[in-house]
This record gives structure tokens, sequence and C-alpha cells, in this order.
């Protein structure tokens, strides 16, 4: 099956970088969202960050507007009907995903392929939610999307080899370099990743150090290009928070468990960049730290 036109659910910072690693590929993408804000901004954002990747001589000037040509956006999950690939990149809520798909599945053509981007749910428990899990499968792009060369391809229980297969070719012609990971929470990097950035918001809730003393210890101590609450702030402390509960959930290991400092950041709202201000606050010029 032809994989010319792919559908992307969610135009936050991973479906817009999904979409413009997509475009640039030469993919017709339909970007959709819930929120017509989200989509309002979503291709000047796209431009600028293909912009900056024209400046660092990454990608050719004139590659940009046919690219930005190729991205449609949509305010209806039935607008995907056409799609031979629809990426789910919604927020980290299984409830939310799973509605997506039962709202999804009938526009599709029987063939198409359906992937999610999530961070750590399991795909197999997603693909139950849809009428083709042997046609579905995990997709996980790093933040920045355009900057990251991974791919996670998480296959679940019933996913097809015709539909590894494709994705494995999705991810080459974006250029990028897929990594297999077996379908268990939060697969190879948020397993690894999100523990250190939870321990890190306990060590700043035990007082063991402030803000800035953890993300310099870190990026000059262990030489991290970023120091770890930067990090979560970057990928979004609700996004921490949800991947932190699956592997409690999921693993059922008490070593996992949320660092209460995290739930309440979440709760007041400050989820990072997004929402400009988290572990700092980015509402002034530069960056200031919370604490
Ligand atoms: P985000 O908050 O920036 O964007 C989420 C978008 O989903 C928003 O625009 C929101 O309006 C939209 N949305 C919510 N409900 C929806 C619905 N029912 N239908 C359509 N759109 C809906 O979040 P994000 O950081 O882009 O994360 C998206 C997904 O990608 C999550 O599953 C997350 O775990 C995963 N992910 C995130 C990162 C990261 O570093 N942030 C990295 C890899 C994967």
């Amino acid at each position: 099956m032809s994989m010319d036109r792919i559908g992307v659910i969610g135009a936050g910072q991973m479906g817009n970088g999904i979409a413009h690693v997509l475009a640039l590929a030469g993919y017709d993408v339909l970007l959709e969202d819930v929120d017509p804000g989200q989509l309002t901004g979503a291709t000047a954002i796209i431009r600028k960050n293909m912009q900056r990747q024209a400046s660092k001589g990454i990608i050719k000037e004139e590659e940009i507007e046919p690219a930005i040509k190729r991205i449609g956006t949509v305010q209806s999950l039935e607008a995907l009907g056409a799609c031979d690939l629809v990426i789910e990149a919604a927020i980290e809520d299984e409830a939310v995903k799973r509605k997506i798909f039962k709202e999804l599945c009938p526009h599709l053509a029987k063939g198409a392929m359906i992937a999610t981007n999530t961070s750590s749910i399991s795909i197999t428990r997603l693909a139950s939610a849809t009428d083709r899990p042997e046609r579905f499968i995990g997709l996980h792009f790093m933040n920045p999307v355009p900057v990251m060369q991974l791919v996670e391809v998480i296959r679940g229980i019933a996913t097809d080899d015709a539909t590894y297969q494709a994705a494995l070719e999705i991810v080459k012609r974006t250029g990028k370099t897929a990594a297999y990971a077996e379908d268990f929470p939060a697969f190879i990097v948020n397993r690894i990743l999100l523990p250190m950035i939870n321990e890190a918001v306990y060590t700043l809730y035990e007082g063991v150090g402030n803000v800035e003393a953890i993300d310099t210890a870190m990026r000059l101590g262990a030489n991290h290009p970023m120091g770890p609450l930067q990090l979560a702030d970057f990928i979004g402390l609700d996004t921490c928070l949800s991947v932190m509960q699956v592997l409690y959930d999921g693993l059922a290991d008490s070593k996992y468990r949320p660092c209460p400092l995290l739930v309440k950041y979440v709760e007041a709202g400050w989820l990072g960049r997004k929402t400009g201000r988290g572990f700092y606050d980015y509402r002034s010029e530069h960056p200031v730290p919370t604490r």
C-alpha cells in the first residue's frame, strides 16, 4: 500500500514537528486538532522552524514553501478519511487517545494504518481501541522532532509484518534512524530518561540542590547537553508526570513513584516552556529558576 497522505492528530509541539519532517520528506500531511487555536499557529511555527534549519544549512531555502504547501490543517477526524496513515500525537492521556481511535476508525479505508506517538502507554492496549490492531504501531518521535535522529518503533502483540515494514520505511524516508523497542511501559528512551528526571525533581524537593545547581551539576558533571530540569520543562511537566504514572502503574515498583513536587507543578499549570513557566520562568528575556 502506498503511503502518500498522512494525517497527524494533535498540533502541539510533537504534532507540528512530525508534520514538519513528513512534509520535508515529500508526504502530503493533514494536521488535525480539537483546539482551532493550535492549528492557527501551526503553519507559522513550522515555517519558522524550517527557516532556522535553512539558516544552518540543514535544508535548502527552496524546500520550505513546497513543504509548507504539502501541509493542510483540518478540524475533524472525518477529514482524515482519505489518509493512508494517521499518526496520533494528542496529549498523553489514555482515555483521550482511545476516544480518538474509536471516532477515527469508521472514517478510514480498510487498509489504512494507524500509529501513535505515545511516550509510554501500551501499544497493545491502544490498538485494542481500534478496529485494526494488526495495522497499528508505535512510532515514537523525539522532541524536537526536526532535530532528533531517533524514532522508536514499537509493535503491539497483533501488529503485522507489513505494518512494521511500512513504519520502518517512513522513518527511513524522513532521514531518521529507527530503534526497535518491545511494548513495555515507556519503551527504551523514557524508561531510562524519565526516572532520571523524576530523581532530579526529588533532589530539588529534598533540598539537595536548587534548580540552577542541579542543572549545572548534570551539564558539567555528567556532560549532558541540558540539565534534567531544563529538559523536563522542554518535554512538558504534564507529559513527564504521565510517563512516571505509567511506569509506576505498569511496573508496580515504588522506585517509579512520581515526585510530589512534580505533581504540584502540574497542578499549578506550570507545565514548562509551553505554558511559560515550569522549573524555570520563561516570561522574561532569560529563563529564571522558580526555586
Ligand atoms: P502538547 O500538549 O504540546 O500537544 C498536544 C496537542 O493535542 C494539543 O494541541 C491539544 O490541543 C491536542 N489535543 C488534545 N486532545 C485532542 C483530541 N481529542 N483530538 C485532537 N487533538 C487533541 O503535547 P506534545 O508534547 O506534543 O505531546 C503529544 C504526544 O507526543 C503525547 O502522547 C506525548 O507523550 C508524546 N511525546 C511527547 C514528547 C515531548 O518531549 N513532549 C516526546 C515524544 C512523544
